[in-house]
């Protein structure tokens, strides 16, 4: 067993720990003891493990749970349309103009007739779902959470905006290791994560 959170604020402590229930991760909710039980604000809460094994797993669902109830953006950007296969085309449905998919903007295409229409609605009609694996496949194949690679979050040692990169790496402005989980958590960080 191990403390993963300390100091969780009473709105995240329950969520967070139902996602780590939901992806198989046994934790709990642990208040402290105060002997004014029942008055004043309800007291922030610490969230442990059970498996000490699952810390890895545990700190990147409970960084995921905590950018979405923050209400970051996320399943919007997990399409990259750049990765299609350079041969598919999807047909205008205005004008049967054959249209390269990659080339829409903000996820629109413009037809030189003039019509414009959502890329993504197109491929999934035209080809199925399973037209858009390639533009997935490589989060899911590395590993990364897609939540986590779109997250803007802060570098805990410089405060630098790690926007746009992969959930670990160097840090381009102090050069020091950072893990984006570990950033979104570090508030609520029990010490012996914090490096
Ligand atoms: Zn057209
Ligand atoms: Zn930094």
């Amino acid at each position: 067993m191990r403390t993963l959170l300390k100091g969780v604020p009473h709105a995240l402590a329950q969520p967070v720990c139902d996602a780590l229930l939901g992806e198989g991760i046994e934790s709990r909710v642990v208040r402290p003891f105060t002997s004014f039980a029942g008055y004043g604000p309800t007291p922030p809460a610490e969230i442990v493990i059970l498996n000490d094994d699952e810390t890895t797993r545990a700190l990147s669902v409970a960084a995921e749970c905590v950018l979405a109830l923050a209400s970051q953006p996320a399943a919007e950007a997990e399409i990259d349309l750049s990765k299609l296969p350079p041969a598919l085309r999807v047909a205008c449905p205005a004008c049967e103009r054959a249209l390269d998919p990659r080339l829409a903007q903000d996820g629109t295409i413009a037809c030189a007739c003039g019509a414009r229409h959502d890329a993504i609605e197109l491929i999934v009609n035209q080809h199925g779902p399973e037209a858009l694996e390639s533009c997935t496949e490589s989060l899911e194949s590395s590993g990364e959470s897609p939540t986590l690679m779109h997250a803007t979050v802060k570098c805990v040692h410089c405060g630098y905006e790690l926007e746009g990169l992969a959930r670990r790496g160097i840090c381009p402005e102090c050069g020091k290791d950072y893990d984006k989980a570990v950033c979104v958590l570090h508030p609520y960080l029990a010490a012996e994560f914090k490096k």
